[in-house]
């Protein structure tokens, strides 16, 4: 799955507001169809001269985490999957040749390029250790979000260690069998991702646990937190549910209980042996800079200035299974595709992506904020209320002073 942000260490943007301190670890990636609300690509590829140097990406020339989505094809059939997996590969998905196409212009964006591979299941292609090694050997830094299954045994994560991975980022939803095997509609699923984890770590492997908020998990995130710094994770990534895909039929948290979730989290990354980010919730980057002023603990209480976290289209970039370049996996709006199209070109000059990257065009309640230029909100979940990338997102309490317009739709609160 993906979506965008992210926050604090893990592999994506660098966020000047993120309280998080970065575990001693260079292989970082991010994983998730949607960008993470803050952290940038960091650590050294093997074989690429060294990760490029995160204050010197500027993100309207190249996105710090490209996502390819090689597979819509799953064993799971997850409560909140945004591909809708299903259990057999699509007849029109890029082949290998025209994955090792794609890879080659990722690399065209620069040295150290961040690629995640994601699903799906990425392990339902037979040639994905062909795929790891070919962009492990043009220099990119690759990375890998494979589903909980049987086929993730510990021979098979020490292989794609071998191959090239950087890191592995793998899903939990739950702290127990019982609540993480039932979201995910699996029986097993959660025995078999923790030895995956574990297995990751005895290959010396980056770990990174990706969790969904919503409504029937955000009771369990508590105990999820202990479960991560037991599997000796160096990134916890909290993605906010946004409603495409299968996980229309969720119910989301109110934007009253995300302001809380998003406050606790602060609080944890100040204290975690791991980094802390979100996906699909960039006002965890406000709430920090609330948080610290109401603390006044930060050197600079003010806080507001460019943003270094990364949303969609804007250090984020989603291409689909079939080749499509979206600027978010939870924004399925094309600006072109892969096949056809320059990567490199569309993300640089399409009206889509430029707009996105442009918080000066967005409308409603985030265009009047005095945050959007940290913030912004999801364009994602902007998007999949209104149809309109550019409007507020309703998950966010805030009300700026002085604002009486509209609201945003689909607000709970
Ligand atoms: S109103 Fe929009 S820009 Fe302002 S903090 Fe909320 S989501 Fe971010």
């Amino acid at each position: 799955m993906f979506g965008v942000e992210s926050w604090g260490r893990g592999g994506q943007s660098a966020l000047m507001t993120a309280p998080t301190p970065p575990p001693t670890d260079s292989r970082r990636g991010s994983e998730r169809g949607g960008p993470d609300d803050a952290s940038p690509p960091d650590g050294p590829p093997s074989g690429s001269g060294g990760p490029p140097d995160p204050s010197s990406i500027e993100t309207s020339r190249r996105p710090f985490v490209l996502v390819w989505e090689v597979t819509q094809a799953c064993d799971l059939a997850c409560d909140h999957c945004r591909a809708d997996a299903q259990p057999a590969r699509h007849p029109d998905e890029l082949t290998t040749d025209e994955g090792k196409r794609l890879l080659d212009q990722a690399r065209s964006f620069g040295p150290g390029q961040l690629v995640v591979l994601s699903g799906g299941d990425p392990l339902a292609r037979p040639d994905l250790r062909e795929l790891v090694e070919y962009g492990t050997e043009q220099g990119l830094r690759m990375t890998l979000t494979p589903s909980g299954t049987a086929s993730l045994t510990p021979s098979v994560v020490g292989d794609l260690e071998s191959a090239g991975i950087e890191r592995l980022a793998l899903s939990l939803d739950g702290a127990s069998a019982e609540s993480h095997d039932e979201f995910r509609g699996e029986s097993g699923s959660f025995e078999q991702t923790v030895e995956a984890a574990q297995a990751a770590r005895e290959a010396d492997l980056p770990l990174q646990i990706n969790t969904t908020v919503c409504a029937a998990t955000v009771d369990e995130l508590p105990d999820i937190r202990e479960l991560v710094a037991d599997l000796g994770a160096v990134l916890w990534s909290v993605f906010f549910l946004v409603p495409v895909g299968r996980g229309r039929v969720l119910d989301p948290v109110s934007p009253a209980r995300a302001e809380e979730v998003m406050a606790w989290l602060s609080a944890v990354s100040e204290r975690a042996p791991f980094g802390v980010k979100t996906t699909e919730a960039p006002h965890y980057r406000r709430v920090a800079v609330q948080r610290t002023r109401d603390a006044s603990e930060a050197p600079d209480a003010d806080g507001i200035g460019r943003r270094l976290g990364i949303t969609a289209g804007d250090g984020f970039a989603f291409v689909s299974h079939t080749g499509e370049l979206y600027p978010s996996g939870f924004l399925p709006e094309s600006a072109g595709n892969v096949r056809e199209a320059s990567l490199t070109e569309r993300y640089r000059e399409s009206d889509l992506f430029e707009s996105l990257r442009d918080p000066d065009r967005l409308r409603g309640k985030c265009g009047a904020c005095e945050f959007k230029h940290i913030c912004g909100g999801s364009r994602s979940r902007a998007y999949a209320h209104t149809g309109d990338p550019l409007s507020s997102d309703p998950l966010c309490a805030y009300v700026p002073d002085g604002y009486h317009g509209p609201m945003p739709a689909g607000r709970a609160d």
